[in-house]
């Protein structure tokens, strides 16, 4: 196996570090997909510090071994090779601090506007939204977020958003580890550059986002719930929940919408292999029947093949896709 010194040495310190860590864990079961092989050695950090703590190992005892972030994989399609290196998943990285907590008169306190979270990037984005909003604390501007099935470190590099907001309207920094000289630095508001489906981590796959802050609005607490509701249920009539997938396969056109095109060019209900173009929502790809990777990817350039023919306009990935690795890079790649 390549970089098995390497990983060998990682996986004695993470040990050593009382870090848990596996060898050879699939990584089918770490994605909404439900689809890609394993992964030589995984690691799961508890919180921010134990995070650090493992990519500076990695600086230390990594070899040049290719590491990838997971938050809940649910924008990601990972190769059906698996990936030959380092993979930390945040998801036990989930620590969540509510600036009036932290506060003497918390009545006071209230009186004022807003109310600043701190959390660790791998906090579930859907659980922040539902406990942001429970009677007690009645946070408004996370709504949009409930049924986003990601972390809040994946919500902050995909800038996930949903009915009419965003994770830009409410994030007002976000800390994250530089994986290329071992810094820890945080950005304030432009600089992360949040747009459509777009942060300036994208662009920067060597920096981890460690945690983020939002800015919430205190609201009503019915409303806000009432919301959610609304929200989920949409979700529910309009969305192929029962099936795996990742979510919608394609960023939004300006001025028209990817499941509209796809379904005009006749592709509702095309398969390749497992995967299928879904019947219920054209902007989903289905795992309806064990699909590997190779399936996923071979029905997204169909689809963009055939709406590009129709429509003189070739659609753009949203899901991120994982390859083995073994080119040496962090394996990240939009899905071609
Ligand atoms: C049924 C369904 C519905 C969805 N609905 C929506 C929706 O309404 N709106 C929307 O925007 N998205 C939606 N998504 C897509 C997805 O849930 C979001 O993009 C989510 O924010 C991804 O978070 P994650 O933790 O799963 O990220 P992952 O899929 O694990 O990772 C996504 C990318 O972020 C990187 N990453 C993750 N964590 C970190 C970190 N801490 N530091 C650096 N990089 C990191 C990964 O390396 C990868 O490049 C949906 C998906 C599904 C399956």
């Amino acid at each position: 196996m390549p970089y098995q010194e390497a990983l060998e040495a990682l996986f004695e310190a993470f040990r050593a570090n009382g870090i848990l860590c596996k060898w050879n864990e699939p990584l089918a079961g770490h994605t909404s997909f439900k689809i890609g092989g394993r992964a030589a050695l995984s690691v799961w950090p508890t919180g921010r510090a134990q995070i650090i703590l493992v990519l500076s190992l990695w600086r230390d005892f990594g070899d040049g071994c290719p590491l990838c972030v997971l938050g809940k994989g649910s924008n990601v399609l990972i190769s059906d090779k698996g990936f030959c290196g380092l993979v930390v998943i945040t998801t036990k990285a989930k620590r969540v601090v509510y600036e009036e907590d932290e506060v003497e008169d918390r009545d006071a306190f209230r009186r004022g506007v807003y109310c600043h979270v701190y959390t660790e990037c791998g906090a579930s984005l859907t659980a922040l939204a539902l406990a942001c909003g429970d009677e007690d604390r009645a946070l408004s501007g996370l709504e949009f977020a409930y049924g986003i099935p990601g972390t809040v470190g994946g919500a902050i590099v995909m800038n996930a958003g949903a009915y009419g907001s965003d994770v830009e309207r409410v994030l007002i920094s976000a800390e994250y580890y530089d994986l290329s000289s071992g810094e820890i630095a945080t950005l304030m508001d432009e600089q992360m550059e949040l747009d459509y489906r777009h942060s300036i981590f994208l662009e920067h796959p060597e920096w981890v986002v460690l945690s983020g802050v939002f800015k919430l609005s205190f609201g009503n607490g019915e409303e806000i719930r009432a919301k959610m509701r609304a929200n989920i249920e949409s979700r529910r009539e309009k969305q192929p929940l029962e099936y795996p997938s990742a979510g919608s396969v394609f960023k939004r056109p300006v001025d028209n919408f990817a499941a509209k095109m796809i379904d005009t060019a006749g592709l509702k209900g095309v398969s390749v292999g497992g995967a299928q173009v879904s019947e219920k929502h054209a902007g989903f790809i289905i795992n309806r029947d064990n699909a590997t990777a190779d399936d996923v990817r071979k029905l997204v350039c169909l689809v963009r093949d055939e709406v590009e023919k129709l429509y003189r306009y070739r659609l753009e990935c949203e899901i991120r896709y994982v390859s083995d690795g073994l080119d040496g890079d962090c394996g990240w790649e939009y899905v071609e």
